[in-house]
């Protein structure tokens, strides 16, 4: 499969270090608040990579941290007047949550800044005693840009014009030169109790040394995949090349370099500090589910812009609709049968399928083949040319197509407790043959919208219109 290395600015082939194995790192969420769809955008991307690769035959190592101590959320744990434990629990809970409604499959590991910092003390050690780090009068330490020759490499940057990162210290005037970052942060009044003891004082790492050190400890010093949003080229991933090369003598940090493009809101990028943001339950108040979200989410390319409107989401209710009357349509038809031989147009459909997603994960083209499969498979049925073994065939390859989008089967409606206690109740008049009691409860639960089912693995609820 083809991606497109931000390295490089170019298609390459991906060939993992590790035959057969795809290991990947993820910048993952700062846990201050509850995420945005944009940012979910950029978890969508990753998704749909693992998904890609692990089509593609790939053993995938997805590492995704929790920034879950910096600035924003210590100014948040002290306004909400609770200890950053706390502040940032609540959001990692709401985060995996939301993971989960947009059917994102979960990471391997999810490492937490926090339970790193021996890590992150162990390196800037190391970055010190390399001559790329130093402590300045301020107490704080500090990279030294100038050390490290491929600085700006990634980001294609004219080192001439290097402004100053904008995540460092207030104070930056005890820095040797205005690039330099921080990977130690003295502490400061507005860190109240967040603090560790280092080698250099009490105080706490810098963002970007988190996920140098965390990637370094759950994947190794040289990995694969090393992936984020456009505004993390810099100065964050940057920052983390120069620090993970800087401590390790120059070993190849990271082999391919992905970034998605902004989820934008009238030509401005979705972002906290706009507020022109909406979360995932700010969507769901309004209606929308989950499925709903992620197609909208599908319909650009990850790379490029993609402009977030209410009749986007209105669009995909449509389609998906579209794909769940043809997905009922052939299962109606294949009627249990096994699959037989795929026709000509499932085969076409699902090879363009294919390539689109193998060519940088091409969802727009991806997209169409799958409606030009269900416009080839309507017609055919339509003219009573779809036997059930051909059925079955169209079926598996929208799952095959579906083992990578993750959008098109409509998930299970799940009975609260009162449907099942009512279940219960019904399967217990059964066995006291009390028919009567059975059948009264049976209509209650229709009148729940739950229809009772009999089937060989016993017995099953299932929403009225399924
Ligand atoms: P943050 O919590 O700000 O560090 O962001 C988490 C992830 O979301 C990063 O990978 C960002 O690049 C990404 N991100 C933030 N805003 C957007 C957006 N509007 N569109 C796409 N990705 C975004
Ligand atoms: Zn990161």
């Amino acid at each position: 499969m083809k991606i497109f290395n931000t390295y490089s600015r170019q298609l390459e082939e991906f060939v993992p270090r590790m035959a057969g194995q795809a290991r990947m790192y993820t910048c993952g969420p700062t846990v201050y608040n509850y995420a945005h769809i944009g940012n979910f955008r950029a978890y969508m991307f990753e998704d749909l990579l693992r998904r890609q690769l692990r089509a593609a035959g790939f053993r995938v190592t997805q590492v995704m941290n929790l920034t879950d101590v910096d600035d924003k959320t210590i100014r948040g744990a002290r306004q909400a007047g609770v200890s950053l434990n706390d502040f940032t629990g609540t959001f990692k809970k709401a985060f995996f949550e939301d993971l989960a409604i947009l059917q994102i499959e979960p990471a391997e590991h999810y490492p937490a800044a926090t339970d790193h910092v021996p890590e992150m003390i162990a390196l800037i050690a190391k970055l010190i005693e390399a001559g790329h780090a130093y402590q300045s009068d301020d107490r704080s330490v500090y990279y030294r840009v100038k050390t490290f020759a491929d600085y700006g490499r990634l980001a294609h940057l004219d080192m001439s014009g290097l402004q100053s990162s904008g995540r460092v210290s207030q104070d930056e005037y005890d820095k040797e030169s205005v690039g330099d970052f921080a990977v130690w942060k003295a502490w400061d009044e507005a860190d109240g109790e967040v603090v560790w003891d280092s080698p250099w004082g009490r105080g706490r790492p810098g963002w970007h040394i988190e996920c140098s050190a965390m990637s370094i400890k759950h994947l190794g010093e040289s990995f694969d995949l090393h992936t984020g949003g456009v505004d993390n080229i810099f100065p964050h991933h940057e920052n983390e090349i120069a620090q993970s090369e800087g401590a390790t003598g120059c070993k190849p940090f990271v082999r391919y370099w992905m970034h998605c493009g902004y989820l934008v809101v009238d030509g401005a990028k979705m972002s906290k500090s706009m507020g022109n943001f909406y979360t995932l339950r700010d969507l769901m108040a309004r209606g929308y589910t989950g499925r709903e979200i992620r197609y909208v989410l599908l319909t650009a390319q990850y790379r490029q812009q993609l402009n977030f409107t209410f009749a986007a989401l209105d669009g995909a209710r449509a389609s998906l609709a579209r794909v769940d009357e043809f997905r009922g349509r052939l299962v109606e038809r294949a009627s249990g049968a096994a699959a037989g031989a795929a026709p000509e147009w499932v085969v076409k459909r699902l090879t363009a399928f294919q390539d689109a997603m193998a060519e940088d994960l091409n969802t727009p083209v991806g997209l169409a083949a799958l409606f030009d499969l269900i416009t080839d498979g309507n017609r055919a049925m339509d003219q009573r040319a779809v036997d059930a073994g051909a059925a079955g065939a169209a079926v598996a390859a929208l799952d095959r197509m579906d083992a990578i989008l993750g959008v098109l089967a409509a998930p299970e409606a799940k009975p609260d407790t009162e449907a099942e206690a009512l279940l219960a109740a019904r399967t217990k008049a059964r066995a006291e043959r009390n028919w009567a009691e059975a059948d009264r409860i049976r209509a209650a639960l229709a009148a729940k919208g739950w229809d009772v089912r009999d089937s060989a693995e016993g017995v099953k609820l299932k929403p009225r219109h399924a």
